[in-house]
């Protein structure tokens, strides 16, 4: 795209800013049109922006001063917001974070999904804050104070470990869009716990003379720390990621991490030797207590070990499952199928509400732990394949699937065709394969449980297209406070 006739790079720009990008940068519209992207300003800031890069339509500019701040602006409670790549909106009023979050929703479903303003209106609930409560089966409301936000929710932390320009090793996380560590081992929206957990793992690597790993020159040791607090149970995982198969003096580390924090449970090594920017190896092993730990989630105990998905927002998951739980409508009859089923968490909620439910999910260890975990609730009518939701349903929808969890496969009888379907696809939405497939199928109700609204409208507008589906409710729910991310869940009924 070729640059601008009227702005260039380096031009200093006063601006209002009326929105929010992806990354949660401020948006505003010149009067010619030109759209500025400005890192760092919030909704209703009057900015003065620095051009850094400036194309035909639209430009990309730094803060340089804000001479009107919007009231919306708050000063983050994190004293490395400002630097850190985790939480992009830290310095957005919650309030304000969970309107927005509702009101991309909103224009999502219009704008990629076609759907009609009026019926968006009707479909889209306000937004479940973290905040807010169950009260005569409906979840209302609770203000957050101006100023503050959700602290201490999520569950599981990566950070990485590396050396700064004086050679110090540090461990952080990484800046926005970069590999630079901001050093800090206090996370305000992880658990108090990490801090103590990783000054022992700075202490032992000061000690054994242990080396960070250095991305560059691809050498040193320690890559990454994982931690997952159980939030139910207490229970700790800390798993090293490591440019290597061991690491030295196993027992004086655990013997450390311990003395910091006797709740841990397992402390596990995954090895990942690549040039890769996917942070955990593709095994781990157990150097001390189990290699999971467990917590619960509605009644229900889950075994997690470090490479399988878990909610992060342990709080704001009860709501969602309860939310998709609600939406599948169960009386005890219903085959369900769970696509997408990781550790088999949904799976395993609704299993107690249906008569049989089957779990599809490509990770073959989180297959082996939703099965364990079946076993640990002593629920039985759930079972679980391995494989993509696109191969796997279209393979049983045309008869050339025989078992399933070593249950011979009988479709012509029609016992597994699905009542219900639910869907919890990781970003990128829901393959074509299985979307078509699941018309075909025809289940009474789809669940859709997203956690991007742009992928959501896309898959929304194919089931609606096809006439057979109408959607009846499109709920917000904040996991991710802090950050522009916002999940969904959906419910689409066939239609008469
Ligand atoms: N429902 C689970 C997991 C949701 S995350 C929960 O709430 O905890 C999405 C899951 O989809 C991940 O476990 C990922 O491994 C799995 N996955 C990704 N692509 C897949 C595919 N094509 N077919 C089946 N599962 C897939």
């Amino acid at each position: 795209m070729s640059s601008s006739k009227y702005y260039k790079k380096n031009d200093e720009i006063e601006i209002e800013i009326t929105d929010i990008g992806t990354n949660g940068e401020g948006i505003g519209h010149l009067t010619d049109g030109y759209t500025l992207f400005v890192q760092k300003a919030v909704p209703g800031d009057i900015v003065l922006a620095h051009i850094i890069k400036a194309q035909k339509n639209y430009g990309i500019a730094r803060l340089t001063k804000i001479i009107k701040p919007s009231e919306n602006r708050i000063k983050p409670i994190c004293p490395v917001a400002d630097k850190c790549g985790g939480c992009q909106i830290a310095n957005i009023d919650y309030e304000k974070q969970l309107w927005l979050k509702e009101n991309k929703v909103r224009e999502l479903l219009i704008r990629v999904g076609g759907f009609d303003k009026s019926l968006v209106d009707n479909i889209l609930h306000p937004i479940v804050g973290y905040f807010d409560e169950k009260e005569n089966g409906k979840y209302i409301h609770h203000i957050c104070e101006y100023g503050n936000t959700p602290q201490r929710f999520r569950n599981k932390a990566q950070y990485p470990i590396g050396v700064d320009k004086e050679g110090n090793t540090i461990v952080g996380f990484y800046s926005a869009h970069s590999h630079r560590i901001v050093p800090t081992t206090d996370c305000y929206i992880g658990a108090d716990s990490d801090a103590g957990i990783l000054k022992a793992i700075l202490e032992y690597m000061s000690i054994y003379h242990i080396p960070a790993y250095d991305e560059t020159e691809q050498k040193g040791l320690l890559r990454h720390v994982l931690i997952r607090t159980g939030y139910f149970t207490g229970e700790i995982q800390v798993c090293l990621v490591i440019n290597g198969s061991d690491v030295p003096e196993k027992k004086a580390l655990a013997e450390l991490l311990l003395k910091s924090e006797p709740r841990i449970k397992s402390i596990c090594l995954s090895p990942n030797t690549a040039n890769t920017n996917v942070i955990m190896g593709d095994s781990y092993k157990a150097i001390y207590g189990n290699d999971y730990i467990v917590d619960e989630i509605g009644g229900v105990s889950f075994r997690i070990s470090p490479l399988s998905f878990f909610q992060v927002n342990p709080v704001q998951t009860g709501k969602l499952y309860d939310l998709a739980l609600e939406a599948a409508g169960l009386t005890g009859k219903e085959i369900v199928w769970d696509l997408y089923c990781g550790i088999g968490t949904i799976s395993l909620f609704l299993a107690k509400k249906a008569k049989e439910v089957y779990g599809v999910e490509i990770v073959p260890q989180a297959i082996q732990n939703a099965k364990e975990n079946a076993e640990l609730n002593g629920i039985n009518n759930a079972h679980f394949v391995v494989g993509k939701a696109e191969e796997v349903l279209p393979n049983f929808y045309n008869g050339r699937m025989d078992a399933i969890d070593g249950m011979k496969v009988d479709v012509g009888s029609g016992v597994l065709s699905p009542d219900v379907i639910v869907v919890d696809p990781p970003r990128k939405g829901c393959d074509e394969a299985c979307l078509n497939t699941m018309l075909q199928m025809a289940p009474k109700r789809i669940v859709y449980v997203s956690c991007d609204p742009a992928t959501l409208a896309r898959d929304l507008k194919l089931l609606c297209e096809s006439g057979k589906y109408s959607v009846c409710s499109v709920t917000p729910v904040d996991m991710f406070s802090n950050s522009t991310h916002v999940e969904n869940v959906c419910l689409l009924s066939r239609k008469p």
